[in-house]
């Protein structure tokens, strides 16, 4: 029988950032409810166990993506039915931020499908970044490899998180993507954290990759020279007309332990329970909260997969007894106050946006 006292030495929460396969397989290997509990004890050294921090994500430009992830319904190489947008005019990102920040989201993301951000909408992009900040909201945004000039001007905007996700390990990366290397995106994550950015990157559980390609990634990311701040672990959503549409679906127990294992390495970053949440039941994702996940994406929907509804994540919050980070509704008129539309005359009626409800005379996003 493994001794309470000996899982707590071994579960000692230092932030170490020299992570072996010998190490991090051990951990997979532990007994279910010994990896839990040790994942919650190096959780509980620096978070609030019933408290998770909620973010709102947003498609800021949608589809035709020259990548060719093999997950992904955002990718020109792949014909998923999607419907493509332009860059979304500022005035309507500032308006849904203002709408998740009324709904208790304390970080607002914002994605594009680019492989790296074109200049001629980096003005746009940067303006998006202030609007956002001015409205008192965490700004993140993943927007693909960016150059360190980007970097830095993102961070001078006031872009306070960066989201490039590193997928899988090395070792299967190339299975899933090849037109852009591991080192690409190892190069992005050097010039976000160079421009004092925070960083948010994590992976996917269920490419069909092996439990050490997952320990693989964890090492990667864990062995940065500083954790990221924010780590997204993403059960795939299977998407038909993409090549992974029919891999075998993950196990809930093998997703589970991940997230414990990557709470235990790197134990002072939010984990986030991200994509996938729509097809888990309460219990799994009460699992995933015990393992140590204490960030989720609120709303019905997440770039372009379903996420599930609000007022359902408000009921599981209830029954868990967990509280939302910041949860305080705003009125009406505090809003107005907090997040006033700013001028954008000069940035409207542009070729480079896409007025999605000027598009839709009947008032419904073309989304
Ligand atoms: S995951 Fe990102 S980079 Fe890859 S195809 Fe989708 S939008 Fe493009």
């Amino acid at each position: 029988m493994t001794n309470v006292s000996s899982l707590k030495d071994s579960g000692s929460s230092a932030l170490r950032h020299d992570w072996t396969f010998d190490k991090v397989e051990a951990l997979f290997q532990l007994p279910f409810n010994d990896l839990i509990f040790q994942a919650q004890l190096a959780h509980r050294e620096h978070f609030d166990p019933n408290r998770v921090q909620v973010s709102t994500l947003l498609s800021i430009k949608t589809g035709a993506c020259p990548e060719d992830c093999k997950y992904c319904p955002q990718s020109g190489h792949y014909n998923t039915g999607l419907d493509k947008e332009k860059l979304m005019e500022v005035r309507k990102v500032l308006e849904e931020a203002r709408q998740a920040k009324a709904s208790g989201a304390t970080r607002f993301c914002m994605g594009a499908a680019w492989k790296n951000p074109p200049a001629k909408d980096m003005p746009y992009i940067l303006e998006m970044v202030k609007g956002v900040k001015e409205m008192g909201l965490e700004t993140c945004m993943t927007l693909g490899m960016l150059d360190e000039a980007q970097a830095g001007e993102l961070a001078e905007a006031g872009l306070d998180y960066y989201n490039h996700n590193l997928d899988t390990s090395p070792e299967f990366y190339g299975s899933i993507i090849t037109t852009r290397t591991y080192s690409d995106r190892l190069n992005t994550l050097a010039h976000v954290r160079d421009a004092g950015m925070n960083i948010c990157s994590g992976g996917i559980v269920g490419l069909g990759e092996t439990e050490r390609d997952r320990a693989g990634m964890l090492i990667q990311l864990a062995n940065l020279p500083k954790h990221p701040e924010s780590v997204p672990v993403n059960m795939l959503v299977r998407v038909e007309g993409t090549p992974l549409a029919d891999v075998e679906e993950v196990d809930g127990i093998d997703f589970v332990r991940t997230i414990a294992v990557a709470k235990i390495m790197m134990p002072a970053s939010c984990v986030r329970l991200s994509a996938g949440r729509e097809n888990m039941s309460d219990e799994l994702q009460a699992l995933a909260f015990l393992a140590g996940a204490n960030s989720i994406f609120l709303g019905d929907k997440l770039l372009t997969t379903a996420n599930p509804k609000e007022s359902s994540d408000r009921q599981l919050f209830n029954k868990l007894g967990i509280n939302m980070d910041d949860t305080t509704k705003l009125e009406e008129q505090e809003l107005a106050e907090v997040c006033p539309l700013r001028e954008q005359d000069a940035l409207l009626n542009n070729e480079h946006y896409f007025d999605a409800m000027k598009s839709n005379p009947m008032g419904q996003k073309a989304f």
